[in-house]
């Protein structure tokens, strides 16, 4: 689409950004400023009337600065957008896209398998301002039809799913989408666009939580919105009115975590695939789900969308007892939140991203006490294995 690169790598490390215009420094500096002086009382007649579009100059940092500027210039040939606004954090993207488009009376569709915060959002915030969601299994992503009024403005969807990697059929919701006239809404997050570039295959909008692989070493939170520059720029209005604007320090870091992220999502991939191929054949390992594993019941899907399967994988061990003794076993794997950083992480579903989830809810979404969520680092894959197989001995 509009990539000037033919490799992601390049776009990596030289999408979106210039040389500093003023030093002809290489990375882009922190410009950490609140304020620009106006240049004529045309400026501020424009600042007020609120005619800029939010691409030139600089005025207030709210709404835009130099170094968030950089950052969503980049993030926008990455994942193939016209344009995109970079937020605070992954939520501050996903609640600030959805209040640009819901207006009280508005119905959405999403799939049922989204990250906690979103799920939150759909399920208790919205309806408290008359938008509701209806949701959809996320592999059967054709039932969203049926849920379809003449009210439904989006249809939002997460692939692959947090913890049990579930995929969602994009090209489907494409399909949906454009029949229906609504706007499409990928959260890519962990994906990332190294393994599957949504706004290629049809969709809209693009939301991600840069905290995650973007940022890629556990050291800083951010979000992203990427779509149509019309869209954007709606964005950024919301965003002026709600204020999760990106620090540009956040902005600096995540910058930064981006030139290396072509090779650290490489990585992630192969060592994630051996740890599932590894744990699949141990038999304390009830089930591994692993969308590169061809046991996995959506690997086809899996294969046609996406160019690599994650660096997230989850498995079941015999009980819960078990499970809580494995995670505390561990030697070289961290047991902590969050996923996509260099550190490999771990973590139990039901006490942590799913403790919101009561036990007929989590029996009904399919998960269970037994599960754990490992977050493959970049660390080399036998040290993983064998402290891996470490805890498993002693169980
Ligand atoms: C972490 C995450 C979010 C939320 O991002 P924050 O940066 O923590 O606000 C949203 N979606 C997915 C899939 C995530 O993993």
């Amino acid at each position: 689409m509009n990539r000037t690169y033919r490799s992601l790598s390049t776009a990596c490390v030289h999408g979106g950004e210039a040389l500093d215009p003023t030093t002809r420094s290489i990375p882009t500096p922190i410009y950490q400023s609140a304020v620009y002086a106006f240049s004529s009382m045309k400026d501020v007649m424009a600042y007020n009337l609120g005619v800029e579009d939010g691409t030139e100059g600089y005025m207030y940092s709210r709404p835009m600065s130099p170094t968030q500027r950089a950052l969503e210039r980049k993030i926008a040939a990455l994942e193939s957008g016209e344009d995109a606004l970079a937020l605070s954090s992954g939520m501050a993207a996903i609640t600030t896209a959805i209040m640009t488009l819901a207006k009280q009376g508005d119905e959405l569709i999403s799939t049922d398998m989204v990250y906690g915060g979103t799920y939150s959002f759909l399920k208790n915030k919205l309806p408290e301002l008359g938008v509701k969601t209806h949701f959809v299994d996320t592999r059967n992503i054709e039932a969203a039809s049926e849920l379809v009024s003449e009210r439904t403005k989006v249809l939002f969807i997460e692939t692959p799913t947090n913890p049990d990697l579930r995929i969602a059929n994009i090209q489907r919701a494409v399909e949906i989408a454009k029949k229906h006239h609504l706007t499409l809404m990928v959260d890519n997050t962990f994906a990332t666009p190294v393994n599957q570039v949504p706004i290629e295959l049809g969709a809209e909008v693009v939301l991600i939580s840069t905290t995650k692989y973007y940022g890629g070493h556990n050291d800083l939170i951010g979000g992203a919105i990427v779509g149509p520059r019309s869209f954007i720029v709606s964005a950024r209005k919301t965003l002026k009115i709600f204020g999760g604007t990106v620090d540009p320090f956040a902005a600096y870091l995540t910058l930064r975590g981006i030139k290396t992220m072509a090779l650290r999502v490489e990585r992630h991939n192969s060592n994630a695939l051996r740890v599932a191929q590894y744990l699949e054949q141990h038999p304390k390992v009830k089930r591994v789900y692993y969308p590169g594993l061809k046991s996995h019941p959506q690997h086809e899907l899996a294969k046609r969308q996406m160019k690599g399967f994650g660096g997230v994988v989850c498995f079941e061990l015999e009980s819960e007892k078990k499970a809580v003794e494995f995670v505390e076993g561990l030697k070289i794997i961290i047991h902590g939140l969050s996923l996509g950083g260099v550190e490999s992480l771990i973590s139990m579903p039901v006490y942590s991203s799913h403790y919101y989830l009561t036990p007929q809810e989590l029996e009904r979404v399919g998960l269970n006490n037994r599960m754990v969520r490992l977050s493959v680092g970049i660390e080399g894959v036998e040290d993983l294995i064998a402290d891996i197989e470490g805890a498993l001995e002693r169980l």
